[in-house]
């Protein structure tokens, strides 16, 4: 084996060749020079790092390495802080329609919009509060870690164990998590097999109810605006409006021929403590429902797409890279675990039957998925399921 002095020994070589090649004062626009130089340069940069299973993917990995560790542990961390920081803003949320909305929508609504509103809010909050505590606390699923029989595509480096398809390992958990799609720290958890449903209706009846929770208080926001400007503006005016004995009679002299003032009287204010801290949270829950409805709308409806593809966001990459390689080969890829549109969704939530929709969908429900991750191949509940 040939030793680190001899690799030193190499490049010192290269190195002075390279120097000696370097343009003189006589042919300094000599273009074939400047070529040579210019290769001889790269076969020594080369030679730094050269090793034959290493291409740019490999370089760019180990130059970002130290990044992904500090986002690992950061994010592995800090996990909780961002389960308690989805805990703290959704409470408050629902404090303030508990305190603030729901009492002006009884005294002004009528009796139909009333019931529509108290209906609607709480299913939406039993499915947000429901899934979120089922996506945190279920097991995405691993993949055994004996010796057995399940078929594998690879092996993982890291945990040395067969790897099933669609699986993936996680550096913030340090497993091999089966199908995985990302790991979330918003749920201080990976996305995966079992609890991939979970994440996914979180998601969307978030926000769902951020955008009821924005239309509701559309109205109460503008005249929480507009009440708050209007104080504002009347703050300023009070600060430097002085009052004299003689009354409002010197307020109608000119500037200049109004005496100067020694004092001033506060005026009593406008609104009272509790009707600014009304107007105040009207405004935080309308900005930041608004908010978090267009962020996590658009997130929600990325992997809309990737469900009805049949992809999780892992797999997105890899079938992307994957179509251009064939596209050059003049082949066409196919996704082998997309069994039609409407199938991937019924597999997503476990629907065999019609009434599944009611009962698995738009009711909370802790039934597993279709199968163990483990195997994948066609769903047996519908015949014309077919990996296309
Ligand atoms: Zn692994
Ligand atoms: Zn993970």
């Amino acid at each position: 084996m040939r030793s680190w002095r001899w690799q030193i020994f190499r490049n010192m070589r290269l190195f002075l060749r390279w120097f000696r090649l370097c343009p003189r004062r006589g042919n300094r626009k000599s273009r074939g020079r400047i070529q040579e130089l210019w290769s001889y340069g790269k076969l020594f940069l080369k030679s730094l790092y050269y090793n034959s299973l290493t291409n740019s993917d490999t370089v760019l990995d180990c130059i970002f390495e130290p990044v992904y560790w500090v986002v690992d542990n950061v994010t592995r961390w800090f996990g909780v802080v961002f389960v308690c920081l989805v805990i703290a803003l959704t409470s408050s949320i629902v404090l303030i329609v508990y305190l603030c909305v729901l009492p002006l929508i009884f005294s002004t609504y009528p009796i139909h919009w009333i019931l529509w509103h108290l209906c609607y809010g709480h299913w939406n909050l039993i499915m947000l509060a429901f899934h979120y505590y089922k996506a945190t606390t279920t097991s995405p699923g691993f993949p055994p870690q004996e010796k057995c029989d399940t078929p594998s595509v690879s092996i993982c480096k890291k945990c040395i164990v067969p790897k099933p398809p669609r699986t993936h390992h996680c550096s913030i958990c340090n497993k091999c998590i089966l199908k995985m799609d990302h790991h979330c720290p918003w749920l201080n958890n990976c996305v995966g097999h079992f609890n991939h449903r979970y994440f996914f209706s979180f998601c969307l009846y978030m926000t769902m109810g951020c955008i009821y929770c924005s239309i509701s208080a559309k109205d109460m926001f503008f005249d929480a605006y507009n009440a708050i400007e209007s104080y504002r503006n009347m703050d300023m005016h009070m600060e430097g409006d002085p009052v004299t004995g003689a009354g409002p009679l010197f307020s109608l002299l000119p500037l200049g021929y109004r005496p100067r003032q020694s004092y001033y009287q506060t005026p009593p204010p406008p609104y009272t403590f509790q009707e600014r801290l009304f107007h105040k949270s009207i405004l935080y829950l309308w900005v930041l429902t608004s908010s978090v409805a267009l962020a996590l709308g658009g997130l929600t409806l990325w992997h809309a797409v990737l469900i009805t593809r049949g992809e999780t966001s892992v797999e997105r990459h890899i079938n992307r890279k994957e179509t251009k390689r064939l596209k050059e080969k003049g082949k066409v890829f196919r996704n082998p675990f997309h069994y039609g549109r409407i199938n991937n969704w019924k597999i997503l939530f476990g629907v065999e039957k019609r009434s599944h929709w009611l009962t698995r969908v738009l009711l909370p429900s802790s039934h597993a998925p279709y199968g163990d991750g483990l195997v994948w191949d066609c769903p047996p509940h519908r015949a014309d399921l077919m990996a296309i």
